[in-house]
C-alpha cells in the first residue's frame, strides 16, 4: 500500500512501521495509504535538519530567494491537477473545489515573490548629527505550521511562502487525515531550489504538536484548526517563548435584509454553506433572514437542495463530496435529530437526500436546512462544520447585528441588501474579521490578510498578506555614526538627539 513518509533533508523518509497511521478515501471509505506518525527521534533529526536549514536559507540572498519562489510557483501550477487530486481523493471534496483550493494557494506564493518589495526596511539619515538609523527585517528563525484537514494545500501554503520569502526554515506538521499534499508541495520545493531543511514536513497528532510546542529550537508557530485546540496552542506556544498566531473555528453569519434579490441570496446561501460539504471555516452555517423575507428565502433555499448532486470528489458530476471520517459524518447527522429535539423545524434532512451512483459505502451526507433555529440551541452554539445550515429569524436590523455580535465566534459575516447605507452601517457594526457585502464567503486575497476576531483567532496577528510578513520577521534597528578621527569625546550623560 501507498505509504506517506516526513520529508526532511529534501528527501521522503519513513518511520518505523509501527508508527503507521491509515489515511481514508471518504468517497469509498476505504484505506487509501498509510502515513507515518512521528516519533520523538523523528521530530529531533527534523529540527536538526530546520537548523541547518534556517543557517543557509537566511544567508541566501533576496534576488536569490525571489527567483526560488518564483520558480516553486511555476512548479506548484504544473503539479497543480496533481495536487488537486490527492486533495479530492483524502480530503472528499470535490475534484473542481480542490482545484480552487490551489489556485487560492498559489496566490500566496505570488504575494510572496514580491519579496524584494515586501521586506525593505526603512532608514533616517541625520537623526542627530552625525547618526544614521536604519531598521532592517530578519527572519525568525524555525517556523512551525500546524494546519487542519479541510485545507491540505491551501493552508499549507499561506504559511509556506511567506515563511519562506522571509527566510525563516519552515516545518510543516500537517493534518494526518490528508497528509499527501503537503508532502507534494514539499517535493516541489526542493525541486525550485530550497536548501536541505528550509522546508520540512513532519506527520503526527496532537503528540508531536505538544513536542512541537516546548521545543526551543522553534521560534514561532502558525496554527490553523479547531476553536478548543487553537486556544490551547496559543496559550502552550506563548507559555515557553514562542510567537504564536492560533486561528480557530467558527459560525459564520449570513444576514439577508428584505430588500435583498431572493434568487441571488438563495443561490448564495446554497454555494456558501454546502460547498465543500460544509467543511470550510468561511462557510456560511447560519442564514439570518430579515422580516417578511423569510419564508420565501427559506423556500427558495429548500426547492434548491434536492437537486444538489451529491457523490464521489472525483466524479465530475459531482457538486458536493463525502465528508471526511465516518466519525464526524456521523456527529455531523447527528445535529439533525438535536435540532428538531430542541424545537426547531427540519426543514430538508440530509440523511434521506438521493446520493449519486458509487456512493454507497463513503462518508457521505446530504444538505440539511433547519429553520426557526435560536442561540440558546446546540444547533446554533456549536461549529457542526458540515452540510447542515440554520435559519434565524430575525425582525429588525439591530436585532440582526445583536445575533452577530452575541456569537463567541467572529470570522466571517455576510449581508444581502440592495442597500448601501444598510450594508455600510454592518460593515462598521458588526465584531468580525471578514466582512462580505453580497459575498458570501469573504476570504481575502493574498494581498490583504486574513484573520478573525474573537473565539476565531488567538494572538494579535493576522495570517498570510502584510501581517503574514510582520510575522515571520523581526526588526533590527542599527543606530551608526562614522566620526572623523580624532572628534571623539567622552560624555556620560543619557544619548540625546540633538
Ligand atoms: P483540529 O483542531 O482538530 O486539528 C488541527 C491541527 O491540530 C491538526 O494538524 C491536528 O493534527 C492538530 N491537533 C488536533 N488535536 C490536537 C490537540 N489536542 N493538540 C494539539 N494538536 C492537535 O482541526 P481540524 O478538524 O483538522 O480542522 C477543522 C477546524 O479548523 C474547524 O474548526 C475549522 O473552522 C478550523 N479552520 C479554521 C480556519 C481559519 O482560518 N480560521 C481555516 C481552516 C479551518
Amino acid at each position: 500500500m501507498d505509504h506517506v513518509g516526513h520529508f526532511i533533508d529534501n528527501a521522503s523518509i519513513d518511520g518505523p512501521e509501527d508508527t503507521r497511521s491509515p489515511v481514508y478515501n471518504p468517497s469509498t471509505g476505504a484505506i487509501e495509504r498509510t502515513v507515518g506518525l512521528a516519533t520523538p527521534a523523528m521530530l529531533d533529526r527534523a529540527l536538526e535538519s530546520s537548523l541547518r536549514g534556517a543557517k543557509a536559507w537566511s544567508a541566501t540572498s533576496l534576488s536569490k530567494r525571489a527567483e526560488v519562489l518564483f520558480s516553486f510557483r511555476q512548479l506548484v501550477a504544473d503539479n497543480a491537477d496533481t495536487l488537486a487530486e490527492a486533495v479530492a481523493i483524502e480530503h472528499g471534496k470535490t475534484l473542481a473545489d480542490a482545484a480552487g483550493e490551489v489556485a487560492r494557494g498559489l496566490e500566496n506564493i505570488e504575494f510572496a515573490t514580491g519579496l524584494m518589495t515586501l521586506l525593505k526596511g526603512s532608514h533616517a539619515g541625520e537623526v542627530s548629527t552625525g547618526i544614521d538609523v536604519r531598521a532592517e527585517r530578519y527572519p525568525v528563525g524555525i517556523v512551525a505550521g500546524i494546519t487542519p484537514f479541510n485545507f491540505p494545500a491551501m493552508v499549507p501554503l499561506w504559511m509556506a511562502a511567506n515563511a519562506l520569502a522571509c527566510g525563516n526554515a519552515f516545518l510543516l506538521k500537517p493534518s494526518e487525515k490528508d497528509p499527501s499534499a503537503s508532502l507534494l508541495l514539499a517535493n516541489l520545493g526542493a525541486e525550485a531550489g530550497l536548501p536541505p531543511g528550509a522546508f520540512n514536513v513532519l506527520h503526527g497528532g496532537a503528540e508531536i504538536v505538544g513536542s512541537l510546542l516546548e521545543d526551543p529550537r522553534i521560534n514561532a508557530i502558525s496554527f490553523v484548526g479547531s476553536t478548543p485546540v487553537a486556544r490551547s496552542i496559543f496559550q502552550r506556544g506563548t507559555a515557553s517563548g514562542k510567537r504564536v498566531q492560533a486561528l480557530g473555528g467558527a459560525k459564520n453569519h449570513m444576514v439577508v435584509l428584505p430588500d435583498a434579490e431572493i434568487d441571488g441570496a438563495a443561490d448564495a446561501a446554497i454555494s456558501a454553506a454546502y460547498g465543500s460539504a460544509g467543511e470550510r471555516c468561511m462557510a456560511v452555517s447560519v442564514v439570518v433572514a430579515l422580516g417578511d423575507i423569510a419564508d420565501a428565502l427559506v423556500s427558495a433555499i429548500a426547492s434548491r437542495m434536492a437537486a444538489l448532486r451529491i457523490g464521489p470528489s472525483l466524479d465530475p458530476n459531482s457538486e458536493m463530496g463525502p465528508l471526511v471520517t465516518q466519525e464526524h459524518r456521523d456527529r455531523v447527522a447527528g445535529y439533525i435529530d438535536i435540532a428538531a429535539s430542541e424545537g426547531a423545524s427540519v426543514v430538508v434532512d440530509g440523511r434521506k437526500h438521493l446520493l449519486q451512483e458509487g456512493s454507497a459505502s463513503g462518508f457521505f451526507l446530504g444538505p440539511s436546512l433547519i429553520d426557526h433555529v435560536d442561540a440558546s440551541m446546540q444547533v446554533y452554539r456549536d461549529e457542526i462544520f458540515g452540510p447542515v445550515l440554520c435559519v434565524v429569524r430575525a425582525k429588525t436590523f439591530d436585532e440582526a447585528v445583536a445575533i452577530v455580535n452575541a456569537n463567541p465566534y467572529g470570522n466571517g459575516v455576510a449581508i444581502f441588501t440592495r442597500d448601501g447605507g444598510a450594508a455600510r452601517r454592518f460593515e462598521r457594526s458588526v465584531e468580525v474579521g471578514m466582512v462580505g457585502v453580497n459575498v458570501p464567503v469573504p476570504v481575502p486575497v493574498a494581498s490583504f490578510s486574513f484573520g478573525g476576531w474573537k473565539d476565531s483567532l488567538f494572538g494579535d496577528s493576522h495570517i498570510y498578506g502584510p501581517s503574514g510578513i510582520d510575522f515571520y520577521t523581526r526588526w533590527k534597528v542599527t543606530t551608526s555614526r562614522w566620526p572623523d578621527p580624532g572628534s571623539s569625546s567622552i560624555d556620560l550623560g543619557f544619548p540625546q538627539t540633538r
